[in-house]
């Protein structure tokens, strides 16, 4: 059998260990500190690391794997490098580390030709004050770390918005430019380390209060020359960072053609409509990707839509859905499940994610 460690244990490691099962793959799951396992209960042996731990030993309780990768992004990169010296690491530990920061990350993707949104960092409340003076309003001001759902950033419509947040304590930041954008779109893309590529059609992507609330796919609004450029811009990357496993790219939909926004070294969120709306899920491609496996086929049949579950676990009462829900304690907010659906066109299916969403979050049909 062929072993695979996943350094994390939430609703990402689940999906990936329950698609890959199937293949023969066994799974062993890292948790790093008080992490709660409950996602991949009964999915494999689970090992807990601890600051100061024995890096062998370690390897060795997660069953020795082939490979190891991780689920989320705020992994420690110290600790994937110390577990690179008994087996492989993909994604590498430098994608990682260049993610995990936004300066940087906005960096590496300007290095290989590609672009983001005109952006300076800063450190302080003065540095923050000059850069949105230099990039005008409005502006996003974001921690070069530790940010997801939106939060540690703010946007900034006017002088009083900058003024509310003197306070701003010192850290690193990103400045950016707003971006006036029509959609935001991502793109999924798996790699092998012998070059193998593979791509999803993009999913349109709108969030609530910083939050992914539905992914539909493919995009509905854009042309086949968007996903040509995004393709292109996905495999320069990979390239250029030598990538192996799923990368995943979000990006506005602009008058002047597509910006990255961020990149994600993971299996992501708008991409789990591939999981009934795809010929393979991500999360198999990734497991495939990091293996050296044949990449599975990603073309989607039928248009999908994927409505994240975000503080509620009740099945929805309708029908021909498909609810995947991740096990986990009821948290106000938190990502407890997704539904999918899928119909045989776009209007179609537009008209059922309203239905679904008052199943869901009831007449608002938004979260709480
Ligand atoms: P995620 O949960 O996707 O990791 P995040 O906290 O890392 O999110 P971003 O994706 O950078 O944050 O920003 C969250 C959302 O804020 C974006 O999806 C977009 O809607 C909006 N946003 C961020 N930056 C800009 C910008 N420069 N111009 C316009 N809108 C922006
Ligand atoms: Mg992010
Ligand atoms: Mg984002």
């Amino acid at each position: 059998v062929r072993r695979v460690g996943i350094v994390g244990c939430g609703q990402l490691a689940q999906m990936m260990a329950q698609e890959a099962r199937p293949l023969g793959i066994e799974f062993s799951f890292l948790a790093e500190g008080d992490e709660n396992t409950t996602c991949v209960d009964g999915l494999g042996t689970i090992a807990h690391a601890h600051e100061g731990d024995d890096i062998e030993s370690l390897y060795r309780a997660m069953g020795s794997p082939e490979v190891i990768t991780a689920e989320r992004e705020q992994v420690s990169v110290a600790l994937l490098r110390a577990l690179e010296k008994f087996c492989p690491v993909y994604p590498r530990p430098d994608a990682f580390e260049t993610t995990q920061h936004r300066v940087r990350e906005k960096t590496a993707i300007t290095a290989v030709g590609l672009p983001v949104a005109p952006f300076l960092p800063a450190n302080n409340y003065a540095e923050i004050c000059a850069a949105v003076q230099q990039l005008g309003y409005p502006s996003f001001i974001k921690s070069c770390e530790h940010g997801y759902d939106g939060k540690n950033q703010w946007r900034v419509n006017s002088d009083e918005d900058l003024a509310a947040i003197s306070d701003a304590p010192e850290m690193e930041y990103v400045v950016e430019q707003g971006v006036n954008f029509s959609r935001e779109v991502s793109l999924i893309g798996a790699r092998t380390a012998d070059g193998q590529v593979v791509t999803y059609p993009l999913a349109e992507n709108d969030h609530y209060r910083g939050t992914l609330l539905v992914s539909t796919a493919p995009a509905p609004h854009v042309s086949e020359a968007l996903q040509h450029t995004a393709e292109e811009y996905l495999a320069k990357l990979m390239s250029a960072w030598d990538y192996v496993g799923v990368l995943a790219m979000e990006c506005f939909v602009t008058e002047n053609g597509l910006l990255i926004n961020e990149l994600a070294p993971r299996v992501h969120n708008s991409g789990h409509w591939t999981l009934a709306g795809a010929e393979t899920s991500q999360f198999a491609n990734h497991v495939r990707a990091i293996l050296g496996m044949p990449l599975g086929e990603t073309h989607c049949d039928r248009p999908a839509v994927m409505i994240n579950m975000l503080g509620v676990d009740e099945k929805p009462a309708l029908p021909n859905e498909g609810v995947w829900s991740y096990g986990k304690e009821l948290r106000p907010g938190r990502k407890m499940g997704h539904v999918i659906l899928l119909d045989d066109s776009q209007e179609a299916l537009a008209a059922r994610i309203d239905s679904m969403l008052e199943a869901l979050y009831g007449p608002s049909k938004r979260p709480a």
